[in-house]
C-alpha cells in the first residue's frame, strides 16, 4: 500500500536512541518505501536535542524536536533546555518531549515539581509558538487540565493512555492525540480511536517502542500500521483516512517557517 499512500508525518519518534545508531539511513529507507515523508525526532535531553538537530543535517527527512523527559526532575536541565529551545528555534519542529508521568512518579512533593517544570515549558510553546509534543503517563487528565489552564494552543498528546472522556476537553480545545503501531494490539488505545474524532488523530510510532509487538523493535515503516487499524476501526477506506490524518498533521505542524512537511 506504500505507492497508494498520501505522504505521512511519523509525529513521535525517538531517532537518536542507541536503537538506532548502527542502521539509521536504512531506517530511513524502509519508512520512505512505506509512505512516511517525514519523522518528527523528540528528544528527552539536552544531548538527545543536539542529537536531533545534528542527525536532521544528515536527513533532510528529520524534524528535531528538543524536550525534557518528565521523569527528569532537574530545574538546571530544564533551564538548560529553555535557553537551547530559544537559540535554535528557527530549526525545531516542536517542543518534546515533555509533559507528566504519575506512573514513575508517585510522590506528592516530587509531582508538584514535575508540574511546574511541565508548566515552563507550556509557557515557552507559547511564546515561541512552537507545538507540545506531550507525554502524560497515567495523568491524562492533570496534563490537559494543567495545558487548559495555562493557555496552551498547539497541542499533541502521544500515546494517551487515558480515557476517551478524559480526552474530550483536550478535543474541545484543538489538541491532536497521536496513534502508535501498538493500537493493534492495546485495547485502549482501539477504544481511544473509536470514540474519538477523526479530526483530531495523529500517528506517531514512538519508535524503537510501541510497535506491533512488544519486545521488538518498532521503526517508523510501521506508521502504515497505525493509519490501517485507524481504518479498519473507523470502517473507513484507508485512502480516506491518510487524506484527513494528513490535513491534520498540517493543521498543527504547517507553520515550519517555510520548510514544507
Ligand atoms: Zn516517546
Amino acid at each position: 500500500m506504500g505507492s497508494n499512500l498520501l505522504s505521512l508525518i511519523d509525529t513521535h519518534a525517538h531517532l537518536c536512541a542507541p536503537e538506532f545508531t548502527h542502521d539509521l539511513s536504512a531506517v530511513l529507507s524502509r519508512a520512505q518505501a512505506a509512505g512516511v515523508a517525514a519523522v518528527i525526532a523528540v528528544g528527552e535531553t539536552l544531548a538527545d536535542a543536539d542529537r536531533n538537530i545534528e542527525l536532521s543535517g544528515q536527513h533532510p527527512m528529520i524534524r528535531p524536536a528538543a524536550g525534557l523527559y518528565p521523569t527528569v526532575l532537574e530545574p538546571d536541565q530544564a533551564e538548560d533546555l529553555h535557553r537551547f529551545i530559544r537559540r535554535n528555534r528557527p530549526v525545531l519542529a516542536a517542543i518534546g518531549e515533555v509533559g507528566l508521568d504519575f506512573w514513575m512518579v508517585k510522590s506528592e512533593k516530587d509531582r508538584e515539581l514535575q508540574q511546574e517544570i511541565f508548566n515552563g515549558f507550556i509557557a515557552l510553546a507559547l511564546e515561541m509558538d512552537l507545538p507540545l509534543n506531550v507525554h502524560s503517563r497515567s495523568a491524562g487528565r492533570p496534563a490537559i487540565d494543567l495545558l487548559l489552564k495555562s493557555g496552551a494552543i498547539r497541542v499533541q498528546l502521544h500515546a494517551f493512555d487515558g480515557r476517551a472522556s478524559t480526552a474530550l476537553p483536550a478535543v474541545e480545545a484543538g489538541y491532536f492525540f497521536s496513534i502508535p503501531p501498538s493500537v493493534v494490539r492495546s485495547r485502549q488505545k482501539q477504544k481511544l480511536v473509536k470514540q474519538l474524532p477523526l479530526t483530531c488523530l495523529l500517528v506517531e510510532t514512538d519508535s524503537p517502542v510501541l510497535g506491533p509487538e512488544p519486545a521488538v523493535r518498532n521503526e517508523p515503516a510501521n506508521l502504515a500500521l497505525a493509519v490501517q487499524a485507524i481504518a479498519e476501526i473507523k470502517s473507513l477506506p484507508i485512502q480516506a483516512v491518510a487524506e484527513a490524518l494528513a490535513a491534520n498533521t498540517a493543521r498543527l505542524y504547517a507553520r515550519l517557517h517555510g520548510r514544507a512537511l
